[in-house]
């Protein structure tokens, strides 16, 4: 594969990062994730939005304009013949002697981009869904910055599938605040669709928002607000959203089947609807 790193598409046995850089050494650093569908990004814009404002956030530097980004995520997707997968951009505060304190004018961010092929269409999760558990949320409270600074949620996901199922939701004073690395929602009787409102306890999901907007569009009842455990226990259908799954059907909720352990009606049209919708804004 060819990578991208700091100015240089290199290929990734040769790819060289400091080991000062304070990306590695404290997690000073944000990323974004776009799917590639057809050869393209889906949903680009968004998440160049979304690295601005989680550098604006941290007092990061992004010193390269959106089109110079874009025409690196291109490049790459060419070089690498990406048809269907992602890519992954990563920017760090930069380099210097290890020191809690920094100066970010004295230094270069860093900028890494790789890609994944990786099938997201016809995947096992959408034919058969996903088994979630709840997990307490310890993570720290900027969850609405998009750091590297995943070890929690990574652990999280390990405790998951030690117990058999494929990932945890998140949650704090009893209530569902996300997946590890998605957005939950769960699904009422009726057919409206429920999801906790942004806060600094969530990541703003990209495929959260583009797809409430869609379902907007086709009439289906959204509530924004937070829901407990043993609601979604209750709940007729669940769901995720992220850049890696589109929609992704959850099938049961620490061991209690939802939809009858199958992936949900009102789930799988919303997939189907936002994998179309995304198809027609590819950039
Ligand atoms: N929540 C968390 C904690 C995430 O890490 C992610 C994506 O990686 C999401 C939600 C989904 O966000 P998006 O739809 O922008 O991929």
């Amino acid at each position: 594969r060819t990578v991208y790193v700091n100015g240089d598409y290199v290929p990734e046995s040769e790819a060289r990062i400091s080991v000062f850089d304070r990306g590695f050494l404290f997690a000073d650093a944000i990323y974004e994730v776009a799917a590639v569908l057809d050869g393209k990004l889906v949903d680009f814009p968004a998440h160049l939005r979304r690295l601005h404002r989680s550098a604006g956030e941290l007092g990061m530097r992004v010193d390269i304009s959106d089109d110079a980004l874009l025409d690196i995520h291109r490049t790459l997707v060419e070089r690498n013949g990406i048809e269907q997968g992602q890519v992954y951009m990563q920017l760090t505060r930069g380099a210097a002697d290890r020191d809690f304190a920094f100066d970010t004018d004295a230094m270069t961010p860093g900028l890494v981009l790789f890609t994944l092929k990786k099938e997201l269409i016809d995947t096992p999760v959408a034919r058969n869904g996903l088994k979630v558990v709840t997990i307490e949320d310890l993570r720290w409270g900027r969850c609405d910055i998009k750091t590297t600074q995943l070890l929690y949620p990574s652990l999280a996901k390990m405790q998951a599938k030690a117990s058999g199922a494929d990932d945890a939701w998140l949650v704090r004073d009893g209530h569902i605040m996300e997946g590890t690395s998605n957005n939950a929602f769960i699904v009422t009787s009726e057919g409206a669709i429920i999801t906790r409102p942004l806060s600094n306890g969530i990541l703003h999901g990209i495929t959260r928002a583009t797809l409430m907007e869609y379902a907007a569009t086709t009439g289906v009842r959204i509530e924004e607000r937070a829901f407990t455990v043993a609601e979604a226990h209750q709940a007729a259908e669940a769901f995720v959203t992220s850049a890696s799954m589109f929609v992704g059907p959850v099938v049961s909720i620490d061991g209690i089947n939802l939809s009858d352990g199958k992936p949900g009606p009102v789930a799988t049209q919303l997939r189907q609807h936002y994998i179309a919708e995304s198809r027609k804004r590819l950039l």
